[in-house]
């Protein structure tokens, strides 16, 4: 017999991590109800058009890209943003602006699997589409800190940049879409002195050279001092200017909203996906070096797609890696649980009648585990009070003549006899 495992890059995720998933999950829901974002479901099939457009080099070379058996070209989402701008530029082209939209789901990536790295992984995707303002930006980034804090991580740290700035200088430098692509993309693995050769290679002049250079090595978590640095490096570059004061705006509405949110200006980050127009950022934890969420403005993608000009700014947060900086923060989660009560026939002559205790007992939202192993009383008690389980219903012959059962207090090891019709109503007193 071969011994089956999940393929390479695949997880099963057992009852106490889908737990935390589904807590994550539904934090991300209560997130998008508190800023009003409604929910869509778009499929994890698409076509591989759409996906590869602006995904850039680095995500569209690890797509799950196929042809389906009707000679399509698809592939499986390797992320979100893509299908809302579709949604956006087609279905939902008249809809009056602003459309706050959100989803949940699973994504695709052919990535190397390694620690937070994954082939099918999980995200919530918020996106902001119609407004042009800096108050959307900041709408982004404080949902994505207030998601993050009602999961129970801590000390959360926001790396902040602006693809307007270092394109607007590629572009004045008189490099094409593509040139910059390539540029942008070493700069988001870091790769300067690549990117810088590229840049170079395509005819950018010296001073452009000297501009990017000094960018690249500036950050801080003064971000007024960084911007006034970042503005002072690029001020012969007007529509770099502007994408600096943009970003100025932004982080002083979050300032200004209340809550201290830890931010460090970067103002050499750059972000792989090509569609991104302005500001970009991602979030991480002391604990670990990759980021738990990504996003940022994206201007032109819903035009692209064929649909009206449409700004827009979103963000993806990468629930199993908020799932892995909650473990490695110890955090305690407090996920409710159901705790079910048992319910055991004293002998299989009462399995129809125990059965249809049990459906009453549910009936009344009462969560209830039958014993099905057709084990004896005192083994089935057993194997509760392994389990922890606080009530036992045990049906018997003698009780039922009389329309009652036994209740059993697992915890305080007294039993009563209770009438069928009062079952539910001691119960819900007991268990709560
Ligand atoms: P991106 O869509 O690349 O902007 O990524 C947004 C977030 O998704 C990242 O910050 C991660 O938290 C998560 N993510 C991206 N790729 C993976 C992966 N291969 N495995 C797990 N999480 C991922």
């Amino acid at each position: 017999m071969i011994a089956f495992k999940p393929v390479r890059g695949m997880r099963d995720f057992l009852p106490e991590e889908a737990r935390i998933m589904r807590f994550i999950e539904k934090q991300a829901r209560k997130t998008a109800e508190l800023y009003g974002y409604k929910e869509i479901i778009t499929p994890v099939v698409e076509s591989y058009d759409l996906v590869a457009a602006k995904a850039g080099e680095e995500v569209r070379l690890r797509m799950y890209a196929f042809e389906d058996l009707g000679g399509r070209k698809v592939a499986l989402r390797p992320e979100f943003t893509a299908s809302v701008a579709r949604l956006v530029a087609t279905t939902l082209r008249n809809e009056p602006k602003p459309l706050r939209l959100f989803c949940v789901g699973s994504l695709y990536r052919y990535d190397e699997p390694q620690k937070g790295r994954f082939r099918e992984f999980w995200q919530s995707n918020f996106e902001l589409m119609g407004p042009e303002k800096p108050e959307a930006d900041a709408e982004i980034l404080l949902l994505t800190k207030r998601f993050m804090k009602s999961v129970g991580l801590k000390n959360i740290i926001f790396k902040v940049g602006h693809v307007g700035v270092l394109r607007s200088i590629l572009s004045q430098e008189g490099l094409a879409e593509e040139v910059q692509n390539q540029a942008m993309q070493r700069m988001d693995k870091k790769l300067y002195e690549e990117a810088l050769k590229i840049v170079r290679e395509a005819g950018a002049s010296e001073k452009g050279i000297q501009t990017l250079q000094s960018l690249v090595g500036l950050k801080g978590e003064d971000a007024a001092k960084v911007l006034e640095k970042m503005r002072k490096i690029v001020e012969d570059y007007p529509e770099a200017v502007e994408a600096v004061k943009n970003l100025g705006e932004i982080l002083s509405l979050i300032a200004e909203a209340g809550e201290k949110i830890n931010i460090t200006v970067d103002a050499g980050f750059a972000r792989g996906l090509e569609y991104y127009t302005g500001i970009i950022f991602e979030v991480y934890v002391p604990e670990l070096d990759i980021a738990l969420a990504g996003g940022g403005r994206y201007n032109k993608l819903v035009e692209l797609f064929g649909g009206e000009p449409t700004p827009a700014v979103g963000v993806a947060h990468g629930i199993d890696r908020m799932m892995l900086a909650l473990q490695e923060q110890k955090a305690e989660i407090n996920v409710e649980e159901t705790r079910p009560v048992m319910i055991i026939p004293v002998s299989e002559n009462l399995n129809s009648e125990t059965l249809k205790i049990a459906e009453i007992l549910r009936a009344e939202n009462i969560p209830v585990e039958l014993e099905v192993m057709g084990r004896k009383v005192s083994k089935a008690l057993e194997d509760a009070d392994r389990r922890g389980i606080s009530h036992v219903v045990i049906v018997g012959e003698k009780e039922l003549k009389e329309g009652a059962v036994v209740l059993r207090n697992m915890r305080k090891k007294e039993q009563t006899t209770v009438k069928i019709g009062e079952l539910a109503k001691t119960l819900k007193l007991q268990i709560s």
